[in-house]
């Protein structure tokens, strides 16, 4: 124990302890904490889903349908016809061959890439690629390759001395932490070259990019050249759970091989009602059209003192540097009821501390000047 006491004190020297906020209300674009209100400006509730009255309904006639746990795992006694249905929903609606839902993205990350990277694979994985990928490629027995964030020729170099079998390029659609969008059309034209599969985590795209709000696919136009389609339902869409889509060969493979959706209990079965009813609200409102409305907002409304804003997505990265001055300004913005955290190491480099804007579909302009006013008194 007094090792991890000396390691505790180490990162609360260097700024980086962090403590739970426990919410009392619902997530939505006003959240309460301690009885106070406070405007959240970093949820990745992008489309205000998680509170809405549709959703609640569907998850309320699950449980009164199913009960509230499933009892057992996807293989034995756990799966229910709501998994399918979702399943079935999710895959028409990305326009894929079939669909595989895990408990959540984590999961799915971490089962799928340990289950099919095997010694005969190397897997190229962007440096800032998500921590669940991380996770899956340390459990799988490939050789891994690091490529530079998002460049293409970094890529090529690396990819040039393939020494395995089989490869597979990895990548997120639109980065967590940077908001930027991975040039997904420029990897599966390298892919094909060394006939290596491509696999994009789109958690952060879903509901935001594309024409209809559809994601990276829908962005780059693109289906099949993307082998392994991965998306999270706990951003956008608002509920929770993770999936996988692709060719029916690819989802029976995960369904035997994949330990974390064969070893874990399965997802409740309202949580996945909520999630076909939110499928076919996104579908029905086009919600992602006021989102990225507020993107285009915020780029005009912030050029007027930070340049360089990658205003990509509902995530805005805004470099910060030190994790003091990234947890002042966070700590001042509470204390002015806007909810906005620090993000430091390790989700981030030491010394890259950032604070990270998730806009919702609900945000308005004004909203939006309140945050630039107070966020700009600190340049
Ligand atoms: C959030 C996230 C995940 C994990 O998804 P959960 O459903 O929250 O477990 C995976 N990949 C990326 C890029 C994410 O941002």
């Amino acid at each position: 124990m007094k090792s991890i006491e000396n390691r505790l004190l180490q990162i609360k020297d260097n700024n980086l302890f962090r403590e739970i906020k426990y919410l009392n209300s619902a997530q939505d674009k006003y959240i309460e904490i301690d009885d106070e209100r406070y405007l959240l400006m970093c949820s990745n509730n992008y489309l205000s889903l998680s509170n809405r009255k549709e959703l609640k309904e569907a998850a309320i006639n699950a449980i009164k349908k199913y009960g509230v746990g499933t009892g057992g795992s996807r293989l034995t006694t756990g799966s229910y016809d709501i998994h399918r249905k979702l399943e079935i929903a999710l895959s028409k609606f990305f326009n894929r061959e079939e669909t595989i839902v895990f408990n959540s993205g984590f999961v799915a990350n971490v089962a799928t890439i340990s289950s099919i990277c095997d010694e005969e694979y190397t897997i190229f994985s962007d440096e800032l690629n998500h921590a669940s990928i991380i996770d899956g490629c340390r459990l799988s027995k490939a050789k891994i390759v690091i490529f530079k964030h998002n460049d293409m020729n970094d890529l090529k170099k690396k990819i040039l001395n393939l020494d395995t079998k089989k490869s597979i390029i990895i990548t997120e659609g639109v980065f967590s932490m940077d908001g930027d969008i991975a040039a997904v059309d420029e990897i599966v034209k390298i892919a094909k070259n060394f006939n290596s599969l491509v696999m994009v985590d789109d958690a952060h795209g879903v509901g935001v990019l594309g024409k209809t709000g559809k994601g990276i696919l829908e962005y780059f136009n693109l289906n099949e050249e993307v082998d392994i389609y991965l998306a999270t339902l706990s951003k956008a869409i608002g509920t929770e759970g993770g999936f996988i889509s692709g060719k029916k060969t690819l989802i029976d493979f995960l369904k035997n091989r994949a330990r974390g959706f064969i070893y874990s209990t399965a997802i409740s079965v309202s949580i996945c009602n909520a999630s076909i009813k939110s499928l076919e609200l996104m579908q029905s409102e086009n919600l992602s059209e006021s989102l990225s409305e507020n993107i285009k907002y915020f780029k005009e409304k912030f050029s007027e003192k930070f340049n360089n804003l990658t205003c990509e997505s509902a995530i805005i990265k805004i470099p910060i540097g030190s994790e003091k001055k990234a947890v002042e300004i966070s700590n001042y913005l509470f204390k002015n009821n806007i909810y906005l955290s620090a993000i430091r190491y390790p989700t981030v480099k030491k010394g890259e501390a950032i604070l990270r804007v998730c806009l919702m579909n609900t945000h308005t302009k004004e909203e939006i000047d309140l945050l630039y006013n107070i966020i700009s008194k600190f340049y």
